[in-house]
């Protein structure tokens, strides 16, 4: 007992323990690879023979480094597996414990249904088959989770409206466990502007969801500009260009927007060239609410341990713990009802 206590690191110390507060983490990107394997394997679909190749292909690779597209490329061979029912239930599941592992206990999944419908489930199935994964856990774990719906850029407007309309008819306030709490969209951002999107987040924003969306990664800022002044969003993903503009970055700060910042994505997909500071820093001296996330702990190769320990070479872990407590403040999750 002596050993174990003395082996154990204080919290103070030892960012791994901090207990963490996780807004921003795609479902399709974060499947443990033996698990992606496995079913693999069973329903005959793997590409190569072993799990290390395996791997090389879900997780994104040195010389794959520098664009948002490449980084991309990565969501396919998930998708042929998370077209079933149990798949997804099951994938989800396995996401909300690896977080659990890693001291989250706020956990915030996003999940686009529409690429999840090839195999013939409806929209409103394959929402459903996540949140029964994230109630599975949450039945084995104590944590706070939900599911935040994509619309992916490329799809267009008019799905986008489709699937505002999907997410908030699985709206937390209708569920007795978990439900959808948030809108976003994602995808390829150039030539995909967030003001196309209007509509969808006007629908979203009636129905009681939180608003999030995929800006600044591969956009300049004005993308962010549109997102708050057409969009009325309350957080940003990634937000990287942001620092380009310092009129914006004092409207992010006045506003209390969030910035959900993926430290390793970031890098990988170019978003952030390698040798600079990454952004975090700037909006933490402007002010500006931030939320320290995985984006994809599988084709990143990362989890909210290694996210934390690589910016603990910078800012305090009390300093960290702190961007962890007030970044639960703007979770979308409501207490009570979807709290079960
Ligand atoms: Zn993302």
């Amino acid at each position: 007992m002596g050993v174990a206590k003395r082996s154990r690191k204080p919290v103070a110390s030892d960012p791994t323990r901090i207990e963490k507060v996780e807004l921003h983490q795609h479902v399709d990107g974060s499947i443990p690879v033996p698990l992606t394997w496995q079913l693999m394997k069973r329903h005959g679909l793997n590409p190569v023979e072993t799990m290390t190749q395996m791997e090389k292909l879900l997780a994104l690779q040195n010389g794959e480094e520098g664009t948002l597209l490449s980084y991309l490329d990565k969501f396919q061979y998930p998708l042929w597996i998370t077209q079933f029912y149990e798949n997804i239930a099951r994938v989800v599941e396995a996401i909300v414990e690896e977080a659990h592992q890693n001291h989250v206990r706020l956990l915030e999944l996003r999940y686009s249904p529409i690429i999840h419908t090839f195999a013939g489930l409806t929209l409103r199935q394959t929402i459903s088959a996540a949140l029964s994964g994230i109630n599975r856990a949450k039945a084995r774990y104590p944590i706070r989770a939900g599911l935040i719906i994509i619309a992916m850029r490329q799809h267009g407007p008019h799905i986008a409206k489709i699937l505002a309309r999907s997410a908030v008819s699985e709206g937390q306030q209708f569920h007795e466990r978990t439900g959808v709490i948030g809108f976003d969209v994602a995808g390829a951002e150039r030539g995909n502007p967030p003001k196309l999107f209007k509509e969808a987040y006007t629908i979203a924003r009636i129905g009681g969801l939180g608003l999030t969306i995929h800006a600044g990664e591969d956009e300049g800022p004005h993308a962010l500009w549109q997102a708050i002044d057409v969009l009325g969003v309350t957080r940003i993903g990634h937000g990287c260009s942001a620092i380009r503009d310092k009129a914006l970055l004092r409207r992010l700060a006045r506003d209390k927007i969030l910035i959900e910042c993926c430290i390793t994505s970031n890098y990988q997909t170019g978003a952030v060239k390698r040798g600079r500071p990454h952004p975090i820093f700037t909006f933490l001296e402007y002010g500006i609410p931030v939320a320290i996330c995985t984006d994809n702990t599988t084709v990143s190769g990362t989890d909210q341990n290694l996210e934390n320990k690589r910016l603990a070479q910078r800012l305090s872990v009390s300093q960290l713990a702190r961007i962890h407590q007030n970044a639960g403040a703007f979770s979308f999750i409501r207490s009570g009802k979807g709290e079960a």
